[in-house]
């Protein structure tokens, strides 16, 4: 059965100003005009999070990461307010309501919550009444009361989380791009939008640096099977890019993006005892903080001693650092040490699970660009490297070109006879 109800999520970018809080505000009015009930999600005003934080990161070290769900929170309460007296302004009548009042309920993990429930009894009472509700993104709070927040970029899964409680078709994500592109079309003027891309496709984008959509908010998408639509607040005309399953009508290059994410950091714990256990007790303790570790590297044992290096994202760097520090004492590391000169670079592409030589093909243009790769990891459906920061848009704008990603792909009619990943 199809919803009368849709849900638009708008980013920083697209309510910076009061003037784009006005154009937000006359685009809602027209879904609701046309007889939709509406259900709009915002995010803080653009450099409004990020300037929060560097207050908070200018009084402390180490901020108290509850303090700072409750301070960043208040980002998102003033665009919904905004949004919600623009409306009105319109003759739109709206309500504006942060994330306790939105029910949204997640779990204890300050600045980076998991959404555990939503009761939105209240926001389907006011929509019935006629009014769009204008929801706080980014927020929810935990069992005590206490606010908390989703991770950067967690409007996004505010919405679509919404959208599956609500019931709604489909999500919208409005933003300052016309959807999901081959690469970051910031940083590759050719890069190519994609109409359709499949909610694995996106997982893997997501998660190596296309920081359009948070990678939860795909994951919540593909988890309920809600498609989500992602599209230009600033022009209308534009389709933008659908996320939804695969199905017969999507491309299959065997490369379908270049992504990039230059805030990853190494720690290196050198001279470790080369002894079992070792690496679980380090990583249960990054784990017991819930952060996550991307890249592991171990090197071949010297004299009964090794080094472990591992990648995670820079805004664990700090809280990672002091807990390394201690756990190299107690296993007597020689010493621990931290670099966010890094960055990583991802080739994403389903086609790859049955097209091999792409790894091969991402390695000759690095060489050939004079571009060392310091780490490497595949899965199925993408290969990732790290290298140094400096040389990020060499990478990408390179290996975009390589892979022709500016041209229409030409169908994988013939799959290898050897099904086996690429790499
Ligand atoms: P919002 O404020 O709307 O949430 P974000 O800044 O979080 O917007 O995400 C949109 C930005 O994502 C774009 O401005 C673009 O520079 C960046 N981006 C990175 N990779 C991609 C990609 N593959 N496709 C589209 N946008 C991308
Ligand atoms: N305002 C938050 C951030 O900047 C959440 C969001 O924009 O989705 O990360
Ligand atoms: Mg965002």
């Amino acid at each position: 059965m199809s919803s009368n109800l849709i849900v638009q999520k708008y980013g920083g970018t697209s309510v910076g100003t009061l003037d784009q809080i006005r154009n937000v505000a006359k685009r809602v009015k027209k879904s609701r005009d046309a007889g939709k009930d509406v259900l709009v999600v915002v995010s803080a005003m653009a450099g409004e999070t990020d300037k929060l934080l560097e207050m908070a990161n200018k009084l402390s070290d180490l901020p108290e990461r509850r303090e700072i769900d409750l301070l960043l929170s208040s980002g998102e309460r003033i665009s919904s307010a905004l949004l919600s007296i623009a409306l009105h302004g319109m003759g739109c009548p709206a309500v504006a309501l942060t994330g306790r009042q939105m029910g949204l309920v997640t779990d204890d993990t300050h600045t980076r919550a998991r959404i555990k429930a939503i009761n939105a009894g209240r926001a389907t009472d006011i929509l019935k009444t006629n009014h769009v509700v204008v929801c706080a993104g980014f927020q929810g709070v935990n069992d005590l009361g206490d606010v908390t927040t989703l991770g950067r970029g967690g409007s996004d899964t505010s919405a679509v989380a919404l959208a599956v409680a609500l019931k709604a078709d489909v999500c919208e994500i409005y933003t300052d791009v016309r959807g999901v592109y081959t690469a970051d079309p910031r940083m590759v003027p050719n890069a190519r939008k994609l109409n359709m891309v499949s909610f694995e496709e996106m997982l893997e984008m997501a998660s190596l640096g296309a920081k359009v959509l948070q990678i939860r908010c795909v994951e919540f998408a593909n988890n309920f099977n809600m498609p989500i639509v992602v599209r230009s607040t600033f022009d209308e005309t534009d389709q933008g890019t659908r996320i939804g399953q695969e199905n017969p009508d999507m491309e299959q290059p065997v490369v379908s993006g270049v992504m990039y994410d230059k805030d990853q950091s190494k720690i290196t714990v050198k001279g470790v005892p080369d002894q079992p256990g070792i690496a679980a007790n380090i990583f249960n303790a990054l784990a017991e903080a819930a952060i996550s570790v991307d890249m592991i590297i171990q090197n071949v044992s010297a004299e009964g001693h090794t080094d472990i290096s591992f990648t995670l994202h820079t805004t664990n760097l700090k809280e990672a650092m002091s807990i390394m520090e201690k756990k190299g004492k107690e296993v007597k590391a020689e010493s621990v040490s931290a670099d966010s000169n890094i960055s990583k670079i991802s080739v994403v592409g389903a086609g790859m699970r049955s097209h091999s030589g792409v790894a091969a093909r991402i390695f000759s243009t690095l060489s050939r660009e004079s571009i060392n790769i310091m780490m490497i990891s595949t899965s199925e459906i993408r290969v990732s490297c790290i290298i140094d920061k400096q040389s990020t848009e060499q990478a990408v704008r390179a290996l975009h070109g390589e892979f022709k990603l500016d041209e229409e792909p030409k169908r994988v009619s013939q799959p290898a006879t050897d099904a086996s990943p690429a790499t």
